[in-house]
């Protein structure tokens, strides 16, 4: 028997609580800033190019669009910043921008490297950083004071093709995840991380695009089929919620059973 009344379902809501999603203008950011609204979160929705207002207008009143540029040093200070004059705290952060830059190799210049490093890996630490310093005055051992999810990939197990700052990104990110899990469980932090497989957004466009590797990637996926982003927001809901305080350090494969095969 459970040592306290329990109801798992309630476990999953999120009321009261401030979520940060980066890169929620689009594709499987903005499937999880709505996800974590329907659980009862307000939530902060981020964009890059353009504040993420599509977004946080689908979420209605208790959402607010930012606009910050990750792949400026300053870009996570700049955007946390925000966040915090709008809601005035941060419980659970969805570290998901990500950028992708496809080229052989010995053609990345490394301008093209240190920008996907910025965004992928680098900003992420930042905001982590960040949202710890918010959360750890609220917290201290047995209690659950945060939640950090970062969007990695299954190139955090696997090299791929033509994307080496990519790889070496998401392969950071989750070591990352580890790192700050061990560090911040006493605290009443936990830090996981998703691995998404190939979902149809415009990250890899490129990829739907070309007839050969289209094909090739449905062939080694055992569910056959792209993941749509709403795949991915029963997982990172998991994440951010009650339901997962005893779960840190992982990542979490969500890949219609690629990395299974
Ligand atoms: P997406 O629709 O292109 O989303 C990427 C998001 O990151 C966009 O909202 C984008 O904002 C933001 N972003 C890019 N550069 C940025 C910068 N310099 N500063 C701040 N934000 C920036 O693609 P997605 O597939 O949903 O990707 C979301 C995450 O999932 C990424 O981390 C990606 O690596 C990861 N992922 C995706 C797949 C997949 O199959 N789709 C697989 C594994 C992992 P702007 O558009 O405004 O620049």
């Amino acid at each position: 028997m459970p040592t306290k009344p329990f109801n798992v379902l309630e476990s999953f809501r999120l009321d009261n609580k401030v979520a940060l999603v980066t890169g929620s203008a689009s594709g499987l950011g903005a499937a999880i800033a709505i996800a974590l609204s329907q659980a009862g979160a307000s939530v902060a929705c981020h964009g890059n190019r353009r504040a993420a207002t599509e977004t946080a207008a689908a979420i209605g009143e208790n959402a607010a669009a930012f606009r910050a540029d990750l792949a400026s040093t300053t870009g996570a200070e700049d955007l946390f910043t925000q966040v915090k004059e709008k809601f005035g705290r941060v419980d659970i952060l969805i570290n998901n921008a990500g950028t992708i830059h496809r080229a052989a190799a010995e053609e990345v210049t490394l301008d093209d490297w240190q920008q996907v490093l910025q965004v992928n890996l680098t900003s992420v630490f930042q905001l982590s950083q960040l949202a710890a310093r918010d959360m750890i005055p609220r917290g201290g051992l047995g209690t659950n004071c945060g939640k950090i999810v970062n969007i990695a990939s299954l190139l955090s197990f696997q090299g791929g093709i033509r994307v080496p700052a990519y790889a070496a990104s998401k392969g950071g990110v989750a070591q990352l995840t580890k790192a700050l899990a061990n560090e911040w469980a006493p605290t009443g932090i936990q830090v996981n991380a998703i691995a998404p497989g190939y979902f149809a957004t415009t990250n890899t466009e490129a990829l739907q695009a070309d007839e050969t590797r289209n094909r090739q990637i449905l062939d080694r996926i055992p569910a056959a089929r792209w993941g749509q982003p709403e795949d991915l927001a029963g997982a990172a809901l998991y994440l951010s919620s009650p339901a997962s305080n005893y779960v840190t350090g992982t990542v979490l494969t969500v890949d219609g059973g690629w990395m299974g095969r």
